[in-house]
């Protein structure tokens, strides 16, 4: 027997795909991790069903199921995201922050949290014209998420607790008798860690100001971290540092 299940679902829309002929796979981020679905002649221009299976778009969705296949039947947007769309580079940085989302999907403890920081995240985006700053800050803090949050409370080398250089390799601060020609200078270190301390309620246009005029170094900084730590660099945020170098 096969049993048909309804379910509703709520989330942010972060994949598409061809799926037969005129049809689309989409995979959608809600607050319990991934959930695939399909879109019947999701690819046809008239598809009433097409919006709701568009990269970034926040969405509340109905879908039936037999065992195998979940098929979307109704569904509202939310939020499209409009004022991120139409900025090249907004968009980039949101697309960047969706990209940390799919990659590292399995290594959160907790889902529902990083789901909602991505959403919050996206909701500064939209707001601000400081999208380095808004990514920087989402890749510095998912550090915490992903389980590679730096030490700045004691030395990594040596413990002791006056820790105010950042090193990468060693996950944290080192002292000034352990600081290397690797280690990052301490307003850097210091500006490093206002970010990843910060509470997503006290980013306002001065901290995104702020950060966005390091913006260069800060990226060197999260940049070797993915690298270091996971073998990994995101691509939507290397293509944002190209086009925006243009601009
Ligand atoms: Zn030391």
């Amino acid at each position: 027997m096969i049993t048909i299940q309804k379910q509703k679902i709520q989330g942010l829309i972060i994949n598409n795909t061809s799926y037969k002929e005129d049809s689309l796979k989409v995979t959608i981020l809600t607050k319990n991790g991934l959930f695939d679905y399909i879109v019947k002649a999701g690819k046809r221009i008239n598809s009433k069903l097409r919006p709701l299976a568009q990269e970034l778009t926040f969405v509340e969705i109905v879908t039936t199921s037999n065992k195998t296949l979940n098929t979307l039947t109704e569904g509202v947007v939310l939020e499209n995201y409009t004022l991120i769309k139409e900025d090249t580079n907004k968009l980039l940085s949101a697309l960047a922050i969706i990209e940390y989302g799919k990659v590292f999907i399995n290594s959160f403890n907790d889902v529902e949290h990083v789901y909602n920081f991505i959403l919050e995240m996206l909701n500064i985006l939209k707001k601000t014209n400081y999208y380095h700053a808004g990514l920087l800050i989402f890749e510095t803090k998912l550090l915490y998420a992903v389980g590679t949050g730096p030490n700045f409370s004691t030395c990594c080398k040596c413990g002791s607790n006056d820790a105010y250089y950042l090193d990468v390799t060693l996950g944290g601060a080192v002292c000034k008798n352990c600081l290397t020609n690797t280690s990052y200078n301490q307003e850097i270190t210091k500006l490093f860690s206002l970010m990843y301390f910060i509470k997503l309620k006290n980013i306002n246009e001065d901290f995104l100001q702020l950060i966005d005029n390091y913006s260069s170094i800060l990226y060197q900084i999260t940049k070797e971290y993915y690298a270091t730590h996971f073998d990994y660099v995101n691509k939507n945020h290397d293509l944002l540092i190209e086009i925006s170098k243009d601009n």
